[in-house]
Parts: structure tokens; C-alpha cells; sequence
């Protein structure tokens, strides 16, 4: 028996290793404070529960492989709160924003197709890439100038005849970067060009600090290569529920796009129906939400910069802080702050960043914190984190 070389190209959850570390200090007593992973802390709307509570239905029958309509309805409707105009039959409801990258994928590229991708990029995409054999070519972007984009000629300098799309996450996970209006046109000007579609996961989309955010969804010229990814697990601090959408005004992709759909047959019932009240939540919700992250963000990146040799621009967007450290390792830090540093029997963790990289050998000094604990744990875990940097730093000079 054989095992695909696609499979064989998917790289496993590098965190693994971390893991067995945290669990060792857990376990000698210290408290571990995890800036790790983007896992949100903020309470679901309880207005998900409870609709699921309260639906009656005998027979928990399949649902519309396409999405259930209401569900539809107020996703049509939120997209209209930010003037984009999607149509009913331009949205088809699936398993979570992963799930949207995948069959994007799957719809659009050929094996041995390229996608553009500026890294650092949230790490699925090469998984999801690799299993449907496509190669990712990384546009590197930068700490120094916060994650933004190149001039267009570096990115055109890699599109090829294979090259098939643009994927970004904006705002980006895991560099915090919210792009500008100009990047946003110069990407869909750079489609336009080519002839290429851009994808665009937009699952952090309330997630934006400072300046005006730009969707996709926006740019008039490009609505017939643009293809939307969207999630309540970010926006909602849902991620359990496994509820996303993809939506296009391409009228081809959407057709063949729900044949994925039809095949996997659909979506789970009662977790669609819990989130149709979620796209109900009052919008104070999101502005809360919001409020608090923003604050979370100053604090901590307001200790992290204290720190001589950190480099880091203010992020914008999303959870993330990307720091590049005056470090060889970030892994080796990580590592260390795990088994061998503590404070008052405290120690956080970071993310080492190499996995966020497509080119080898780049990410190897920085880290991505997520800024999901609630302010007075992060006050804690900030001080904790420049604590320990600082340490370390007088122990490698
Ligand atoms: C979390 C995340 C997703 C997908 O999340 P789902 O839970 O599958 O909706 C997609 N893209 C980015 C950048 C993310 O951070």
C-alpha cells in the first residue's frame, strides 16, 4: 500500500514538539501563559446556543448542500453593511473558512499551478496548497516596514504562466498588517493583468485598529476574479461552531465551486441555524469586541518594544503582534522560556515564526504572539515575556 506523495508534501503541526514542552513546565508547577495560538477568549453571542436549543426538528435531515437559505439571507445582508453586493446564489455556505481555501483551491488551480502568497502567511495555506499540488510562491514582506506589500514589479516578477492566483489574508494572520487602499488596487490591478483571481480570506475583516480597511469585495473592477473567504470563528469568537462562506460574483466558479459542495453534501444543521444568529448580533458587539482587542494590542506591544533590538511596527489588524527578536533562534528562546525561565512561577509562550515562512531559512528570529487573553492576564503575561527576553539576551551575548 502506498501513501500519496500529496500527503507526504503536507507538513504536520509543527507545534507539536512545543507542546510536549509546555505540558513539561505545566506539569513542574509553572503557569504557562499561551501567546501561541488564535484561539479568541471572548464569550460567544448566546444567542447561538440558544437557537440551537430551541430548534425543534424530528428528523435531523441533510441541509442544502448550497447553505441554509436564512443563514444565506444574513450573510447577504451583513455584506451589504459594507457596501458589497452579493446576490443570494453568490454565497454557498461551508465547513469554516478552511474549507473555503480548499475547494477555492481545488476550483481554480491544477496540479503544478502556482499562487502568489505574501509571507509570512498563516501556515494552513501551504497544507491546503500542498494537498492539492500546487506551489506556493512566496512574496516576502518585512518586519521593518510592517508587513506591507512590495513594489508591483517584485510581485510581478513572480507570476509565471502557471501562476493562477493571489492568496492574502487581510487583515493578516499572523502579521497583524492591514493593507491600504492602494495595495489592495495594485493586487487586483496585478490580477487584472495576468488574468488571475485573488483570493481573498477576509476572516478578520471588524478586526482593524486603526485607518479604513478595504475589502475585495469593494473593488468594482476586479468582482469577477475576486472570491471572498469568510468565517464566524474570528468574528464571533465561534471557531467550534465550523461555520464559513465563500462568495463570488463569478458566476463559473460558484457553479463548480458547489460541486465540492454537493459532494460533501452539506453543512452541519444546527451549528447553520446558531449562526444565523450570530450574523444577527447587534454591531456594538463587534465594536466591543474591537475596543478590547485594541487595547490588548497596546499593551502588549508597549512592553514588547521596550525591549533594545526588537523590531516590530504598531500592528493594525487581526490578534497578532509579529516581532523580529535580537535572536539566532526564536525556536531555541521558545524552548527556554519553557523549561529553563520563570517569574513568581509564571512563563509565557510565544510562536517561533519559521513555519509562517515559504522561503527557507527566513522567520527564524521572530515570533507571532496572539493577543487572545483578557487584559490583566496579558499585562501579566507582557511583563513576563519582556522579562524573559531580557534575560535571555544578557545569557547569548
Ligand atoms: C482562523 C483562520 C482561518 C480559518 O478559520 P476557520 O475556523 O476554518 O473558519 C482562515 N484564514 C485565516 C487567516 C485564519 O486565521
Amino acid at each position: 500500500m502506498k501513501i500519496s506523495k500529496r500527503i507526504g508534501n503536507v507538513e504536520a503541526s509543527t507545534i507539536m514538539e512545543l507542546l510536549t514542552y509546555s505540558a513539561e513546565a505545566k506539569k513542574s508547577g509553572k503557569k504557562v501563559y499561551h501567546l501561541n495560538i488564535g484561539q479568541p477568549d471572548i464569550k460567544t453571542p448566546q444567542g447561538f446556543v440558544d437557537a440551537i436549543r430551541n430548534h425543534k426538528e424530528e428528523v435531523l435531515e441533510y441541509a442544502l448542500s448550497e447553505g441554509l437559505p436564512e443563514l444565506i439571507e444574513v450573510i447577504q445582508k451583513y455584506y451589504k453593511g459594507y457596501n458589497i453586493k452579493f446576490n443570494k446564489d453568490e454565497i454557498l455556505i461551508v465547513n469554516g473558512g478552511s474549507e473555503a481555501l480548499l475547494f477555492a483551491m481545488l476550483t481554480i488551480c491544477d496540479e503544478g499551478d502556482n499562487i502568489i502568497v505574501p509571507e509570512p502567511f498563516y501556515s494552513n495555506y501551504s497544507s491546503f496548497a500542498n494537498a492539492v499540488g500546487v506551489t506556493i510562491r512566496p512574496v516576502t514582506t518585512y518586519a521593518e516596514n510592517g508587513f506591507h506589500l512590495p513594489k508591483k514589479e517584485e510581485i510581478l516578477a513572480k507570476i509565471d504562466e502557471n501562476t493562477s492566483a493571489i492568496l492574502l489574508s487581510n487583515p493578516g494572520n499572523p502579521t497583524g498588517v492591514v493593507y491600504t487602499k492602494e495595495e489592495i488596487q495594485m493586487i487586483a490591478e496585478i490580477a487584472k493583468e495576468k488574468n488571475l483571481w485573488v483570493i481573498a480570506d477576509e476572516v478578520y475583516r471588524e478586526f482593524v485598529y486603526e485607518g479604513e480597511y478595504t475589502s475585495f469585495g469593494n473593488i468594482e473592477a476586479a468582482a469577477d476574479r475576486v472570491i471572498i473567504v469568510d468565517s464566524v470563528s474570528k468574528r464571533y469568537s465561534a471557531c467550534g461552531a465550523r461555520i464559513g462562506s465563500i462568495a463570488s460574483k463569478n458566476k463559473t466558479v460558484m457553479t463548480e465551486l458547489l460541486k465540492l459542495c454537493q459532494a460533501r453534501l452539506s453543512v452541519p444543521t444546527l451549528e447553520q441555524i446558531g449562526a444565523v444568529e450570530l450574523y444577527k448580533t447587534p454591531s456594538s458587539y463587534l465594536k466591543e469586541v474591537n475596543e478590547e482587542y485594541r487595547e490588548r494590542r497596546d499593551v502588549l506591544y508597549n512592553e514588547l518594544i521596550k525591549v533594545p533590538g526588537v523590531v516590530c511596527k504598531k500592528p493594525t489588524g487581526a490578534f497578532y503582534i509579529m516581532a523580529k527578536l535580537p535572536v539566532e533562534s526564536a525556536d531555541d528562546f521558545v524552548k527556554w522560556l519553557l523549561k529553563d525561565f520563570e517569574m513568581e512561577g509564571k512563563t509565557v509562550m510565544p510562536c517561533p515564526a519559521e513555519g509562517f515562512y515559504g522561503t527557507e531559512g527566513l522567520g527564524k528570529d521572530e515570533i507571532r504572539l496572539a493577543y487572545v487573553l483578557e487584559k490583566e492576564t496579558l499585562e501579566d503575561a507582557a511583563r513576563i515575556l519582556k522579562e524573559g527576553l531580557n534575560e535571555y539576551l544578557k545569557l547569548n551575548k
